[in-house]
């Protein structure tokens, strides 16, 4: 088949905007006047009063989370951080959770040494190569990046080397069974074997969007615990 020049030129400009659109996105939510996502004032992506009116939920599967995903703004805003690059909810959240978080962390942080300047590590779930990709960015690590901007890194220290997804797996939302679950995840995580030490006797939070069944900060945990650290905590923006 013949192909003609603007035909390719078509072709090559829709392979470019699609692997762009989540930088485009993101510079569509800059550059529009952001509305609330819950009642549509002006102003914010979603505005205090309605983040403050959102439905909380804590520590199910031995997570700390904070908002219930069942709630329609919740979703919105999960779904517009994780696929839609609206980094701007990742800000909104983490600046409406940072105190609890710090409050929940308190007796770890207490053990942290000063004189050794030794930090808790934030590890975002990580994604695979081609979800990555795909994406453009992981969702998990926008939210432990803005947790350590609010910390201005007094404390927090993110680290995105040391656990990796070595497996490419469907969607886990996908999947509804917890058997399911944890089978798609089998073999899917390790240890970065450049990394093996550094999280070794640290105190490491691992960071997640939403956790559904606790199977996949459940199998993160489970590998990160082979690099022999002091304590894993993990974390979810909602439930
Ligand atoms: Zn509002």
């Amino acid at each position: 088949m013949v192909s003609y020049p603007h035909q390719r030129r078509f072709w090559v400009l829709a392979v470019r905007c699609y692997m762009f659109r989540n930088l485009l996105n993101k510079i569509i939510y800059l550059l529009l006047p952001q509305r609330c996502i819950s009642c549509g004032r002006f102003g914010e992506i979603i505005c205090g009063e309605c983040l403050s009116r959102l439905p909380r939920e804590n520590n199910p599967y031995g997570a700390i989370s904070f908002y219930s995903y069942g709630n329609p703004t919740v979703k919105k805003a999960i779904w517009l951080l994780k696929y839609k690059g609206c980094y701007s909810i990742a800000k909104k959240f983490a600046e409406s959770v940072y105190d609890e978080l710090i409050e929940e962390l308190s007796e770890h942080l207490e053990l942290l040494n000063p004189d050794k300047n030794e930090k808790v590590i934030l590890i975002p779930v990580p994604l695979s190569k081609e979800r990555l990709r795909e994406r453009g960015y992981n969702q998990a690590e926008i939210f432990a990046g803005e947790l350590v901007k609010i910390n201005k890194g007094v404390n927090f220290e993110i680290a995105i080397d040391i656990l990796e997804k070595i497996k490419h797996t469907p969607s886990q939302v996908s999947i509804k069974d917890r058997e399911e679950r944890l089978k798609n995840l089998k073999g899917a995580f390790r240890l970065n074997p450049k990394m093996k030490d550094g999280i070794r006797d640290r105190i490491a939070i691992l960071i997640d969007d939403v956790v559904t069944t606790g199977t996949t900060l459940g199998e993160c945990e489970r590998v990160l615990r082979r690099g022999r650290p002091r304590k894993i905590i993990k974390v979810a923006i909602a439930h």
